[in-house]
């Protein structure tokens, strides 16, 4: 019922089903039904998964939204005609921009894997309430967008300092952390949507968590070598 509920997700999952383009019909700015003024949000959201979309190649004139309310029939089906021209003149997802069908496949799930983490880094300007359409477009930039992926951050739990106290793992809302008693800690990096959560909550006597920034995490240590050392009986060895 209301564009704030539209999610990246929703967009970027409708192109992995082979949709040619995606429209997003709103309420007139200011005129939202919800104190959530959720249109607000969804404008932003927009505006962001067309710079997303061109990243991994593919045309942002394949998304569009526009504002309008319920009584106006006509200017909706004035929207929607000139949307679907503007998708039969770029033709099916993909050929146009010359990306084969399991290159496309993979850059789109990748792209969604990745929402999560798109979504805490830029909350903030998501949030926005942005009335005119130039600030809209200023709002993400394809340098902001190649900064997201290029200084992306992750987490790295160092083996020399965790002391298994399990404090990250119960506060990790992705279950991404491999927690075992008296084990160091292990991060699933292909789980992690590197919320911080677990770097916040380390008690700073371990401060174990590593933030790391544009760079991968290291890889974790096997299985049977995880045994913590704790650290008091390492001071007296
Ligand atoms: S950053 Fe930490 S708490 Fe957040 S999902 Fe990743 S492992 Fe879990
Ligand atoms: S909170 Fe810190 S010390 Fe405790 S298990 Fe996690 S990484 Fe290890």
């Amino acid at each position: 019922m209301c564009t704030g509920r539209v999610d990246f997700t929703h967009i970027l999952r409708s192109f992995a089903d082979g949709c040619d383009g995606v429209f997003v019909g709103g309420c007139h700015l200011g005129e939202c039904n919800y104190i959530t003024n959720g249109n607000y949000h969804a404008q932003n959201m927009v505006a962001l998964t067309k710079k997303l979309l061109e990243r991994i190649g593919l045309n942002p004139e394949r998304l569009r939204m526009a504002f309008m309310s319920g009584a106006e029939a006509n200017l909706y089906t004035e929207h929607v005609n000139s949307f679907v021209k503007k998708i039969k003149e770029l033709g099916p997802l993909g050929v146009m921009e010359g990306i084969g069908k399991e290159d496309l496949d993979a850059r789109l799930a990748e792209l969604i894997r990745q929402v999560p983490y798109i979504k805490i880094m830029t909350n903030e300007k998501l949030a926005k309430q942005l009335t005119n359409h130039e600030d809209v477009e200023k709002l993400f930039t394809t340098e902001d967008v190649e900064k997201l992926f290029s200084e992306k951050i992750s987490y790295y739990i160092d083996p020399e300092k965790c002391q298994a106290c399990m404090t990250c793992a119960r506060r990790c809302p992705m279950d991404a952390i491999i927690s075992a008693k008296k084990e160091v800690h292990i991060i699933e990096q292909d789980k992690c949507i590197r919320c911080g959560a677990c770097f916040a909550a380390c008690p700073p006597q371990f401060s174990a968590i590593v933030k790391l920034v544009g760079q991968p995490a290291p890889p974790p240590l096997p299985e049977g070598q995880r045994a913590v050392v704790k650290k008091s009986k390492e001071a007296t060895a």
